[in-house]
């Protein structure tokens, strides 16, 4: 998933999602892009994305990429939560029913599996899988 900086022919700018560049691409030759706020389908990009970063600027704080910001909540999961695997959806459930101790857990579970735990209002976040993402 990419995202572009566009602007309308009315001067209305706005970030479009994209599968990858081509999906961009064809779009925008087929004229698809519309604009979220007058629906013009006149369409152009802003090149504001791209930046090189001056040396002078290493030292200040930058802004994590979202790749960054996946990678962060993934670490910071590993480190305080319980890895289960396999078994999270019969343990978010045993946790969830006061069999077993109340704890932060993370695992692997499938599609029907997370929407069945959702509806029984068990509060599971479904987590971005980085290999997913990048591939
Ligand atoms: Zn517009």
């Amino acid at each position: 998933m990419i995202s572009f900086d566009l602007e309308c022919n009315n001067g209305h700018k706005f970030e479009g999602f994209f599968k990858d560049y081509n999906a961009f691409d064809d779009q925008m030759k087929a004229g698809l892009v519309e604009c979220p706020v007058c629906n013009s389908r006149e369409i152009k990009r802003l090149y504001t994305g791209c930046s090189i970063q001056a040396k002078s600027s290493l030292l200040e704080k930058k802004q994590p990429t979202f790749f960054e910001m996946v990678r962060m909540v993934e670490s910071y999961i590993k480190e305080h939560f319980e890895n289960v695997g396999d078994r999270f959806p019969e343990v978010a459930r045993a946790i969830y029913y006061g069999i077993e101790e109340e704890r932060n857990i993370y695992g692997n579970a499938s599609k029907d599996e997370m929407k069945e735990l959702i509806d029984e209002g068990i509060p599971v976040v479904p987590l971005p899988k980085i290999d997913d993402i990048e591939n």
